[in-house]
């Protein structure tokens, strides 16, 4: 990935270009916006632009891109490279932790092993601690020519703001759907259809959509179609909802947190083109039902129930 091949965030990705042509980078960013706009391979691309032993050149001879090809790139692609490092939360951790910071220090100290540029990555960087924060503020108050910290975070203001003042901030923004469609179609072979749903499924983020553009998630898109319809179906219908259809269907579902909530999501999306096309008071309570049962299972109240209840209002005629 070059830093030519980031998607939808052209003014980050030419302020870092201008500084690498200029010489003159920070040793610290943050890299703020929302989860699955690019931010961490935005990070990469850095690290490879930095390290990359045969780079692109414009006209003038001045380096505008990595190779993406090279042994340093290769590894960095591969995550690999003995000098480009990304630090990030470990799996059943809350928070980054502080002795991870120390370590960080001890690799920092070291001279580099085959890079020039030595890269820290410090990925989801809302979850350092207080003392994590505070230990990595001390490396940042003493510059060192050949390393380049990069916080990669959600949330700007949920970063120490010592921290955030040493850091030159880049905010990245979401994609523009139109954009994610275009996209979808070309890299996934996708129909119209199905791409403009999935765009707007992934509300300015392509990474979610890349997720959703897998197949693994096709049964879901198609489920919450099926709800979608059936929902308004029954209100014309005016027929009372099959109990036993539903705990059955619940049953089913649940299995899977992760499957519940990416048919939350879609079932929202479902319900919303309907509402567009036709905008009934009875559409706007079923869209605030799922959105709330979307909010109830975030905040772990029993996904069983919180789904039963859902669908048997969906389908409850008003
Ligand atoms: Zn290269």
């Amino acid at each position: 990935m070059k830093l030519s091949d980031v998607i939808g965030q052209d003014v980050s990705v030419n302020i870092l270009r201008k500084t690498f042509i200029n010489g003159r980078y920070s040793q610290a960013y943050l890299f703020t916006g929302p989860e699955g706009v690019g931010k961490r391979l935005t990070a990469l691309a850095f690290a490879q632009i930095l390290n990359c032993r045969e780079p692109s050149m414009d006209f003038d001879g001045k380096t505008i891109d990595a190779c993406d090809e090279c042994d340093s790139c290769r590894k960095i692609r591969d995550s690999n490279h003995p000098d480009v490092e990304i630090i990030t939360v470990e799996e059943k951790r809350k928070d980054i932790r502080l002795e991870q910071i120390h370590e960080l220090q001890k690799r920092i100290a070291l001279k580099s092993m085959e890079g020039r540029k030595k890269v820290y990555i410090i990925d989801d960087a809302n979850r350092l601690n207080r003392e994590s924060s505070n230990c990595l503020l001390k490396t940042l108050e003493e510059p060192n020519e050949d390393v380049v910290i990069i916080l990669v975070a959600r949330n700007l203001y949920g970063i120490l703001p010592t921290v955030r003042s040493r850091c030159q901030i880049l905010k990245f923004k979401a994609i523009p759907q139109d954009k994610i469609k275009e996209i979808l179609i070309e890299n996934h072979d996708m129909d119209d259809d199905k791409a403009s749903f999935i765009a707007e499924l992934s509300q300015g983020r392509l990474g979610v959509a890349e997720q959703y553009a897998g197949e693994e998630v096709e049964h879901v898109l198609e489920l919450s179609r099926r709800i979608a319809a059936n929902a308004l179906r029954q209100k014309r219908r005016k027929e009372y909802p099959d109990y036993e259809k539903i705990f059955k269907f619940t049953e089913e579902i649940c299995r899977d947190k992760g499957d519940v909530l990416n048919l939350l999501n879609c079932l929202t999306v479902s319900l919303r083109r309907f509402f567009i096309k036709n905008p009934t008071n009875d559409l706007h309570k079923k869209i605030e039902t799922v959105l709330n049962t979307q909010n109830l299972i975030m905040r772990n109240v029993n996904m069983r129930t919180a789904i039963n209840d859902m669908m048997i209002k969906l389908e409850t005629p008003h």
